[in-house]
């Protein structure tokens, strides 16, 4: 027989139980969004200062290269050190600003076409210098038509940047980096090979998690933040698009961007 009584405490139940888990996913939510915004607020406030620092860093470089030698050799070093610190706080400050553009649920992505073939040519000419002074080899593997994403130019500049220099950062000298571009089906498909020191099946489980790095100690010795992955992550997942990775520690890695294509 049916027991009305039960089934219908069985359904309030279940109804109470959605109830509490809308509620979470709200305040969870609310705390996503207030977390984004104030990593917005105070990466925006330390970028104005930041670059004032910048500006009298180079006045001061200028100056020292017309002090007297032993003048020169005592504050030179400090000038250096403190540029060096600046322009590493100023990438991690530029980071986060990204992570909360790209993180911003209210800022959806507004499309174009995109050559990415394009956009790999670009990003290499501007990190030629990098994989020039460690002797890495570069090969680019594309059709010969052009491979044109669904995307926002700026935003897969900068997660292709971030698979090449993490790939030059990771790849001892004399390495190959292999960027490969096709389009399957509806895909458009980027994958960015080396043959540097690979990742654990551990840290690979990790790998696009904001501020993760590494526990290996020769990744860990690189400068980082650990923002990169998440960033392309994030880009990925806002276009449609997924993020792979398959890597054998001592061997190398491929990461493998997968796009919505054009029509
Ligand atoms: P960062 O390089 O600033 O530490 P990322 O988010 O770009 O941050 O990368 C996270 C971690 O993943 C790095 O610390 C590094 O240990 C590992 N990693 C990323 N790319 C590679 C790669 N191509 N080869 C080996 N390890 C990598």
């Amino acid at each position: 027989a049916l027991d009305i009584g039960h089934d219908l405490g069985r359904v309030v139940l279940n109804a109470r139980s959605f109830e509490r888990e809308q509620r979470l996913v709200a305040e969870l939510r609310a705390i996503d969004s207030y977390k984004g915004r104030l990593i917005a607020t105070v990466s925006h406030e330390l970028k104005n200062p930041l670059t004032a620092v910048l500006g009298h860093v180079e006045v001061l470089e200028d100056l020292v290269q017309d002090m007297p030698p032993e003048l020169a050799r005592s504050v030179g070093p400090s000038v250096a050190t403190i540029g060096r610190g600046a322009h590493r706080m100023t990438r991690v400050v530029e980071d986060l600003l990204l992570l909360a553009r790209v993180g911003d649920p209210d800022r959806p992505v507004v499309p174009t076409r995109v050559d990415v073939g394009s956009v790999v040519a670009d990003v290499l000419a501007l990190l030629a210098y990098a994989l020039d002074e460690k002797g890495l080899d570069v090969v680019v593997e594309a059709p010969r038509r052009p491979v044109v994403a669904m995307a926002e130019a700026e935003e897969i500049e900068r997660l292709v940047t971030n698979l090449v220099s993490n790939a030059c950062k990771y790849t001892p000298a004399g390495g190959t980096i292999t960027l490969c571009l096709a389009v399957e089906g509806h895909e458009v498909v980027l994958e960015c090979t080396d043959t540097g020191l690979g990742i654990s099946e551990a840290d690979q489980a990790q790998l696009f998690q904001e501020f993760f790095r590494s526990t290996n100690p020769v990744a860990l010795a690189e400068p980082g933040t650990g923002l990169g992955l998440n960033i392309v992550h994030r880009i990925a997942v806002r276009h449609g698009g997924r993020t792979e990775v398959e890597s054998r520690l001592g061997e190398g890695s491929t990461f493998r961007v997968r796009l919505p294509a054009a029509c």
